[in-house]
């Protein structure tokens, strides 16, 4: 590799370069499609023979990457679950790949920050925190088939089989419940842990769309008569659709009593319980055997980074490791490397971007800019639900607003065709950004906040352009 004197003139630049983009993201469209010749321009990019210099490399970076961003940096950007960049992580992030170690294990400041975070991100969401109890991960995907991984352990060693050794071969179905409302995430996971797809049974949920206990103790029973093995309860600290909370204690109850490990997926919601008005909701949270929720989404550290929460540390490694026990005992400190307690060799440092994240805002500042967004979201619900020309679909539990338009003389097909192109209409307009789904077999649009500077006034043009473009459409068809 060349010598690079121009490193700090080329950094400095760079500092420039990224502070003028994060200023001018407020006053630009929050998306606009990329123009045709600049999305070609970057498929067709040559490898290049001869190299550049640094400064010349920054300078296609702002002109041909950076004018063409997903949205989500921007306060009027409610898709998806995607959050913007908290100053404090981007900044962390170029000293992170300064250093660059591999955070799997050994005597470095990377390894000791991500045991510190981890145990802050349990605190921060109320979780308990043996030492070793979690790592951070590339996001809740990836949290997820860690967690379920040591689920799938446990529950073969309770009867009496080594997954570890021989697989899954000998075992009675192994039986998972989730709701209509799960990520798919956690379908993914079980077709890749071998599990299959077919053994997580879909339980009802309520009106709310919680997982409903009755109906889920009589799966449970239903499945033991007939000779399978229930082992995991997947419940959820806010569904991506409506961000429903699912009633903990009572999940909690019955997994005790029935030797199932509770699974909570808190990728989006679990931060939610930070906000005073709504922490109720996540009573008995602290009781499952593992939680995944990811920083990268409510927090706002800069994308990746999940986070794989268990309540005892022992179910990870001995699901993970491939040091033997008895050589265990002479690594510093006695928990031994990331990399047995999870899929990851080398691993990135990602713990001082959280770090720096939560340092900054601090416990209480983050808390604010949860109930911020929970406050915002319930206001945009109360909105929606005033206006004749809309229809709220479900309660606003979290931070996350699902709703209709439904104008005047539409029938229900004709509401579908409206609602389903209705996300990108609004999105091509550049003022706001949402996204769509499917409620109960009818088209909707979901709002999702997560960005503390967004304001009420965001809001009515949200709700501005929601009826701009059904007009549009409506007047189209
Ligand atoms: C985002 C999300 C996931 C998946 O997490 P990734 O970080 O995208 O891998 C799972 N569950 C919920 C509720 C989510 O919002």
């Amino acid at each position: 590799m060349p010598a690079q004197p121009d490193f700090r003139t080329a950094a400095h630049s760079a500092a420039d370069l990224v502070a003028d983009y994060l200023q001018g993201v407020p006053g630009s469209p929050v998306w606009q499609p990329m123009d045709p010749a600049a999305r070609q321009a970057l498929l067709d990019a040559p490898l290049p023979a001869e190299g550049r210099e640094l400064t010349e490399l920054l300078g296609v970076i702002g002109a041909e990457v950076m004018p063409a961003p997903m949205g989500n940096g921007h306060p009027r950007f409610f898709g998806w679950v995607n959050s913007a960049p908290a100053p404090a992580g981007v900044l962390a992030t170029l000293a992170a790949s300064a250093m660059n170690p591999s955070s799997a294990g050994g005597d470095h400041a990377d390894v000791h920050l991500e045991r510190a975070v981890v145990r802050w991100l349990a605190e921060l969401v109320g979780f308990p925190h043996p030492p070793g109890g979690g790592l951070l991960t590339s996001g809740t995907s990836m949290a997820t088939i860690v967690c379920l991984a040591a689920a799938r352990g446990r529950a073969a060693a309770r009867a009496g089989y080594d997954v570890r050794a021989d697989g899954l071969a000998g075992l009675p179905p192994m039986i998972g419940y989730v709701s209509g409302e799960t990520h798919s995430c956690v379908r993914k996971a079980a077709e890749l842990l071998g599990l299959g797809s077919r053994q997580l049974r879909t339980v009802a949920t309520d009106a709310e769309g919680r997982l409903d206990p009755a109906a889920l103790a009589a799966a449970v029973a239903e499945d033991r008569a007939a000779g399978r093995l229930p082992f995991l309860v997947v419940a959820s600290a806010g569904t991506v659709n409506t961000g429903a909370v699912d009633s903990f204690g009572p999940i909690a109850d019955l997994c005790a009593e029935q030797d199932l490990w509770l699974h909570v997926d808190g990728a989006y919601g679990a931060f939610g319980v930070l906000d005073p008005q709504i922490a109720h909701r996540y009573a008995g949270l602290e009781r499952a055997d593992s939680l995944a929720l990811d920083p990268h989404k409510w927090l706002g550290v800069p994308v990746d980074c999940g986070c794989a929460l268990v309540r005892d540390a022992e179910q990870l490694r001995a699901t993970f490791s491939l040091v033997p026990a008895y050589l265990r005992d002479e690594e510093a400190g006695g928990l031994g490397w990331f990399s047995e307690y999870g899929t990851e060799q080398t691993r990135p440092f990602r713990s001082l971007k959280v770090w720096a994240t939560i340092a900054h805002r601090g416990r209480d500042g983050i808390a604010a800019d949860i109930a911020h967004c929970t406050r915002l979201a319930r206001l945009l619900g109360e909105r929606v639900a005033a206006d004749p020309e809309l229809e709220l679909l479900a309660p606003v539990e979290t931070s996350i607003v699902a709703f209709r338009a439904r104008p005047a003389g539409l029938d229900e097909q004709a509401l579908d065709a409206l609602n389903a192109a209705l996300p990108l209409a609004v999105q091509r307009r550049g003022q706001a950004f949402l996204t769509g789904t499917v409620l109960s077999g009818r088209e909707a649009v979901r709002a999702c906040l997560l960005n503390a500077t967004t304001t009420e006034a965001d809001l009515t043009v949200l709700l501005d352009e929601v009826r701009a473009a059904a007009a549009e459409l409506t007047t189209r068809q």
